[in-house]
C-alpha cells in the first residue's frame, strides 16, 4: 500500500488566517453598516506600472505572429532578462553574472524547490518571528528545525553565537513580520558564522526595494564572503506589485560550493528537470521593471506605500505605542499596549474601530504580545485606520 508523506500530518493548520477570516467575516454580518479596514493585508494594492503594462502587451502581440513567436523558454531564464537582473545588482556595487542569476515563478516556489540542493540531515535554523514558509517547507522533508527567537532586546536582529548548530540558516532582511533589516556589521557576522560552519545562508530579500538607509545592505552580496555561503531568492511581488502577474529570481553564485559539489551547477541542473521556464510574456513584463522607466515608475507605488507606513507610525508615536519597522519594510511591527495578547488586540481593534491587523502569535511563539500592521493599503483608508487608531490608543 502507498504510504503518503506523514510529515503532512506535523504542519500547523492555518489557523491564524482562517481566524482572522471567520472572526472578521462574522463582525461584518453582525454589523454590515461598518466598513472593516484591513491593515494586516501583505498583499499589494496599487496596479502594474506602465512599462510593464506595455512590454506585457506587446509580448502577447509577438504571441501571435510567426515570426515573434515563443515557444518553451529556456529553463532558468531568458538571458535578457538574467542580464538586466544582473545589472540591476551593480548599483549596489554587487558583481553578479547573468548566469548566477536564476528566474523563478516567485519567492515562495524557490523558497520551497531551493531545499533540493540539501540533504534531508541537515538541521534548519529559523529565526523567529517568521514568515511560515520556512517552516512548512522543512516539515515537509523531515528536516529538524531549530529556532532561534529575537526579541524588543535584540531589535528583533539576533545575533550568531557558537552554540547553534545548523547547516541552513534563514535570515529575511527586511524582515516579515517585524519589519526589522539587518546593518552590514550584523549582517557579516552572520556570513562569517556560515563560512566558518560550513552552512548555508537562504537570504530572503523579497523586501530590498523598501531601504532607505545606507546603512543596511540590499543584497547578502554586499557582505565580503557571502559569494561563498549564501543564496539570495528575491521577488518582483512588492517591488514590482507583481503578486498575482508571478516572477522572482534567485542568486545562486558560483564561488559556492559544499563537499566538492558547486551549487550553481546543482541548481542550474535541477531547473532544467523541475521546470519548463517561465512564461516568456511574463518575462518580457519583468525585464520592463529593470528599465530607466520601469525603475523610475515602480518608486511612484513605493512611495505611496512608504507614506502609508509614515501615516500609522505617526499614529503609533502619538499613542506612545513601541514598534519596530515601518522606515525600511512595509510592516510595522508592534507591541500590544497593555499587556494585551495578539488576539486579544485583534478583537479590540475590530470591534472599537473596526481595523484588522495580525496577531503576532502567527509568526512563531516569541510573536505573542506583538501585532503586525501592513502599509500596502489604500492611502484613504489607512488615513482613517490611523485616525481610529490615534483615538483608541491615545493617552
Ligand atoms: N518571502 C517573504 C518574506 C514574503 O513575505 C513573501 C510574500 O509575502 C514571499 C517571500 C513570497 O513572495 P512571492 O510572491 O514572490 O512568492
Amino acid at each position: 500500500m502507498l504510504t503518503p508523506n506523514m510529515h503532512y500530518s506535523e504542519l500547523k493548520d492555518s489557523y491564524l488566517f482562517n481566524t482572522i477570516y471567520r472572526k472578521t467575516s462574522e463582525y461584518q454580518a453582525a454589523h454590515p453598516e461598518e466598513k472593516i479596514y484591513r491593515m494586516g493585508v501583505g498583499d499589494v494594492s496599487r496596479p502594474l506600472c506602465e512599462a510593464v503594462i506595455q512590454a506585457l502587451h506587446e509580448a502577447v502581440d509577438d504571441q501571435a505572429t510567426m515570426t515573434h513567436f515563443h515557444g518553451y523558454m529556456p529553463e532558468s531564464g531568458a538571458p535578457e532578462l538574467r542580464k538586466a537582473i544582473s545589472e540591476y545588482y551593480r548599483r549596489f556595487c554587487v558583481s553578479v553574472a547573468a548566469d548566477e542569476v536564476f528566474v523563478s515563478s516567485g519567492a515562495c516556489d524557490d523558497l520551497g524547490d531551493i531545499l533540493e540542493l540539501f540533504h534531508r540531515d541537515n538541521t534548519v535554523l529559523v529565526i523567529e518571528p517568521a514568515y511560515p514558509e520556512y517552516v512548512d517547507t522543512n516539515i515537509l522533508c523531515g528536516r529538524k528545525v531549530i529556532h532561534l527567537d529575537s526579541g524588543e532586546e535584540n531589535g528583533f536582529l539576533p545575533l550568531p553565537s557558537e552554540e547553534i548548530q545548523a547547516d541552513i540558516i534563514y535570515i529575511c532582511s527586511p524582515n516579515n513580520p517585524t519589519g526589522a533589516a539587518y546593518d552590514r556589521e550584523k549582517l557579516r557576522k552572520w556570513v562569517d558564522y556560515a563560512n566558518r560552519n560550513g552552512a548555508v545562508i537562504l537570504y530572503d530579500a523579497a523586501y530590498e526595494i523598501f531601504i532607505e538607509d545606507p546603512a543596511i545592505p540590499h543584497s547578502i552580496f554586499e557582505i565580503p564572503g557571502a559569494e561563498t555561503c549564501a543564496i539570495e531568492i528575491c521577488s518582483l511581488s512588492k517591488t514590482a506589485g507583481f503578486t498575482g502577474t508571478r516572477l522572482g529570481y534567485t542568486v545562486v553564485p558560483k564561488a559556492l560550493e559544499r563537499m566538492g559539489m558547486n551549487l550553481n551547477t546543482m541548481w542550474a541542473r535541477n531547473r532544467e528537470t523541475r521546470t519548463n521556464g517561465i512564461s516568456y510574456i511574463l518575462q518580457k513584463g519583468a525585464a520592463a521593471v529593470f528599465t530607466p522607466a520601469g525603475l523610475a515608475q515602480i518608486q511612484k507605488n513605493i512611495q505611496v506605500y512608504k507614506e502609508n507606513a509614515r501615516v500609522l507610525m505617526t499614529a503609533f508615536d502619538r499613542s506612545g505605542i513601541w514598534y519596530c519597522g515601518g522606515r525600511n519594510s512595509p510592516y510595522i511591527w508592534l507591541k500590544c499596549p497593555e499587556g494585551m495578547g495578539g488576539w486579544e488586540f485583534f478583537d479590540h481593534l475590530l470591534n472599537q474601530i473596526q481595523v484588522v491587523g495580525i496577531p503576532g502569535e502567527g509568526f512563531g511563539a516569541c510573536g505573542k504580545g506583538y501585532f503586525r500592521f501592513s502599509a500596502f493599503g489604500d492611502p484613504e483608508d489607512t488615513k482613517e485606520a490611523a485616525n481610529r487608531l490615534c483615538k483608541l490608543l491615545g493617552r
